[in-house]
C-alpha cells in the first residue's frame, strides 16, 4: 500500500506518456486517469450501462465500446451533454484512482492527471506535483507527427488547455522534456530518488 501520490501532468505532446513510462520502468506505480476514463468506456466497462441510458446506443462503435469521436461531436455541439458525460464518468475515475493509488504497491505512486490544473480534486489528493514541460513549439511539432494532425488542430487544442504559466505556477517540480530522451531519464533518476526519500519521511512520521 502506498501513501506518497505524485501527481504527473503537462500539456499535449510535453511527453507525460514518455515520462510516466520511465518511471514505470523504475518499478513505480502508475495509475493513470486517462487509461482509466479508456477502460471504463471499453466494450462491457464499468460506465456502458449509465452511457447507453444516457446517450442512446448511436454512441457506440462497432464493437459496443464507446465512440469517442461520436461522443466528442456531441459533447462540442451540446454543453448539456458535456455535463451529462462527465457526472458519469468523473466520479467513477475518482474512485477508481483513488483505490488504486491507495492499493499501489510501490513505495510512491505516479498519478497522472492531464487536466490537473484544470481539475481542483485531484491536486487535493498529491502530495507533489510534477509538471512536464516544453516550448509549445515542441509540443505542436511532436503532436502533428504523433497524431497527423495539422498546426491549427494542435493550436485549437492547446488553446482548450491551461496555458503553460498557469501548470508551471502549481508545479513542485518541473521536468523540462526539451530535448533528448537521455537528459530525461537523467532528470527521471534525480526525481525518482527524491520521491522515495520523501515517501520514507512521510511513513516514518505517520508511524
Ligand atoms: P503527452 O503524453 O504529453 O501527450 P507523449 O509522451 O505522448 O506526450 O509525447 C508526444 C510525442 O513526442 C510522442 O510521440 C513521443 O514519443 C515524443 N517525445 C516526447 N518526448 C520526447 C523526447 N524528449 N525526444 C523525442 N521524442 C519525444
Amino acid at each position: 500500500m502506498s501513501d506518497y501520490v505524485v501527481g504527473l501532468t503537462g500539456g499535449i505532446g510535453s511527453g507525460k506518456s514518455t515520462v510516466a513510462d520511465m518511471f514505470v520502468a523504475l518499478g513505480v506505480v502508475l495509475v493513470d486517469t486517462d487509461a482509466i476514463a479508456h477502460e471504463l468506456t471499453a466494450p462491457e466497462g464499468a460506465a456502458m450501462p449509465a452511457l447507453i441510458e444516457a446517450f442512446g446506443t448511436g454512441v457506440l462503435d462497432a464493437h459496443g465500446a464507446l465512440d469517442r469521436g461520436a461522443m466528442r461531436r456531441l459533447v462540442f455541439a451540446h454543453l448539456e451533454m458535456r455535463e451529462r458525460l462527465e457526472a458519469i464518468l468523473h466520479p467513477l475515475i475518482r474512485t477508481l484512482s483513488a483505490e488504486r493509488c491507495r492499493m499501489a504497491e510501490s513505495s510512491y505512486v505516479i498519478l497522472a492527471v492531464p487536466l490537473l490544473v484544470e481539475s481542483g480534486t485531484y491536486r487535493e489528493r498529491c502530495d507533489r506535483v510534477l509538471v512536464v514541460d516544453c516550448p509549445e513549439s515542441l509540443q505542436i511539432e511532436r503532436v502533428r507527427r504523433r497524431n497527423g494532425m495539422t498546426v491549427d488542430e494542435v493550436r485549437a487544442i492547446l488553446a482548450a488547455q491551461a496555458t503553460r504559466a498557469q501548470r508551471l505556477a502549481i508545479a513542485d517540480d518541473v521536468l523540462l522534456n526539451d530535448s533528448g530522451l537521455a537528459a530525461v531519464a537523467g532528470q527521471i533518476g534525480d526525481l525518482h530518488r527524491k520521491y522515495l526519500q520523501l515517501a520514507a519521511k512521510k511513513l516514518k512520521a505517520s508511524c
